[in-house]
């Protein structure tokens, strides 16, 4: 975990000023730390009790989502900002500190009652996350468990996802 969080690099002000940004690009980029996250994201799914089906979050829910789907031998759900998927789509707004911002999801993208595990790669204030709660439900499904990379507990983002606290997991803390 401290090699992990050795890798995540902080970045002052980007996009805007007063954010300090995670990126975990030098964790993709080092094989042993990839497959160290996706190993804890998969444990984290058993934990949960399994599921049919990931969904990730654009952009980096879907570099970790897909190999997760792919190790634990289950499809993927893309879960978009607005206007991005083709198909019919549901749409779910959320608030943001200034306006409001979308998710959204194909309308057959989940089967009636599967089991889901939505990942992203950081979890802030929740918004985003709770948002595409909504979405998995208005599509038919049932979340088993949510996953982040990292959480940023002093914007206290679990509190504001409709998902039981112990559905919530989270590698890195800060
Ligand atoms: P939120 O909706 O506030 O929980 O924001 C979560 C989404 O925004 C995730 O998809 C993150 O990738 C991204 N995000 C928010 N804050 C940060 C941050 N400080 N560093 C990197 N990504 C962030």
């Amino acid at each position: 975990m401290k090699y992990i969080e050795s890798l995540i690099r902080n970045i002052p002000d980007f996009p805007k000023p007063g954010i300090q940004f995670k990126d975990i690009t030098p964790v993709l980029a080092d094989a042993e730390a990839f497959k160290t996250v996706i190993d804890w994201y998969a444990m984290s799914v058993e934990a949960a009790g399994g599921c049919d089906v990931i969904a990730g979050i654009e952009s980096r829910g879907f570099i970790f989502g897909s190999a997760l789907a792919r190790k634990l031998h289950k499809g993927f759900i893309p879960i978009r900002k607005p206007g991005k998927l083709p198909f019919t789509t549901h749409r779910e707004t959320y608030q943001l500190e200034y306006g409001q911002d979308a998710v959204e999801i194909h309308t057959d993208a989940v089967k009636q009652g599967e089991r889901v595990a939505l990942i992203d790669d950081l979890l802030a204030t929740g918004g985003t996350a709770n948002a595409s709660i909504s979405l998995i439900e208005k599509a038919g499904g049932e979340i088993v468990c949510s996953a982040f990379v990292i959480e940023l507990d002093f914007l206290r983002g679990r509190e504001r996802l409709n998902l039981h606290e112990e559905k919530i997991f989270s590698f890195i803390h800060y």
